[in-house]
């Protein structure tokens, strides 16, 4: 379903994020996981790409996957660093026979290699991705007449590779400008961080859906990589607090990520968030926890859960 008619039918949002396995047995893990999650009914679900295209195909197959074997509403990701328009155009052909509504349009991270050029690449920074990806619609190629509806990244507490976080927010203004239907965020733990990224972006005139990226502690190494791979996210010492007085105890330690996240949820539930969107890693156990804390249960069969 087009993006803009998920949002027009569903005050608020659920949605889970999954990455395609590098191994079949990982692949039939992650199927497990979504059969636990689907009867939550999502509004939709993602599925990240390798940057540079290093999971093109994994990530066509596990989207296609999910589009025929389940009820779920595959979104891809695609990053186009690195990427030629050929090889974007390609891909958009694919999905749009396939019937896949929506793209997550993303720079994705360049190659830390001295000689890489990111202006002299096709595509320099997502919204040159998402104009492209426009352009496509405009040639009428998929079944929807508007065609793929866009979703982008937004960074509450700054992208690291922008320390000027007034700039930042025009280049966000320009993805938005560019075409795209609705922000997801980089994950965070502290809500004033996203209430405040919420007002700027209204200030800058930025007027689509933003839904927020969450991603409950699970472990202490877990917490480590999220470290390494958010890059610039704050742990708050209340956080950190609770997970040292507990670090000896890995069952503990993920009691008190899933309650921390389920706080999170609530409050941005009841300050009017437009979605949550929960980076699974890939299993279902937290997920789950957390939907339970907020009073949403599985709904087969019945309306999608509401707030
Ligand atoms: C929700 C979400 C999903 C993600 N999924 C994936 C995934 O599936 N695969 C993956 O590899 N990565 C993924 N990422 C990571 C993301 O690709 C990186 O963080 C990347 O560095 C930024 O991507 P972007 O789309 O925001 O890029 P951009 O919007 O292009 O921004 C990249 C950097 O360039 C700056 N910039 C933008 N426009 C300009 C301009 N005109 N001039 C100068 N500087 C500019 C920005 O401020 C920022 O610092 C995801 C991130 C999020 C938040």
């Amino acid at each position: 379903m087009h993006i803009q008619d998920i949002f027009s039918k569903n005050p608020t949002t659920f949605s889970f994020e999954f990455f395609p396995p590098k191994t079949p047995e990982g692949a039939e893990s992650l199927f497990q996981t979504i059969l636990e999650l689907e009867p939550y009914l999502p509004h939709f679900v993602s599925v990240t790409y390798g940057a540079g295209g290093s999971t093109r195909e994994l990530t066509h197959e596990l989207v296609l996957r999910l589009k025929t074997q389940t009820t779920l509403d595959p979104i891809p990701h695609l990053t186009c660093v690195c990427h030629k328009e050929a090889e974007v155009r390609a891909i958009l052909e694919r999905y749009a026979v396939e019937g896949i509504g929506n793209i997550l349009a993303l720079a994705g991270d360049p190659p830390r290699t001295p000689d890489y050029r990111r202006e002299e690449s096709d595509f320099a920074h997502a919204a040159d991705l998402v104009r492209f990806i426009r352009r496509f619609n405009d040639t009428g190629a998929h079944p929807d007449r508007r065609g793929f509806g866009i979703g982008v990244a937004g960074f509450p507490e700054g992208h690291p590779a922008t320390p000027n976080r007034l700039l930042e927010m025009d280049y966000l203004k320009a993805k938005v400008d560019a075409g795209a239907d609705y922000i997801v965020t980089q994950l965070f733990f502290d809500n004033r961080d996203f209430y405040d990224f919420r007002d700027r972006c209204e200030l800058a005139g930025i007027r689509v859906p933003i839904v927020a990226g969450i991603m409950p502690v699970t472990s202490l190494g877990g917490l480590k990589r999220m470290a390494e791979l958010s890059g610039g996210t704050r742990f708050p010492a209340k956080l950190l607090r609770a997970l040292h007085r507990c670090q000896d105890d890995p069952e503990m330690v993920a009691h008190v990520g899933v309650h921390y996240a389920s706080e999170q949820c609530l409050d941005l539930l009841g300050n009017g968030v437009r979605g949550l969107h929960f980076y699974t890693l890939n299993r279902s156990t937290a997920t789950r926890q957390i939907f339970s804390s907020l009073g949403l249960r599985t709904a087969r069969g019945q309306e999608k859960p509401t707030v």
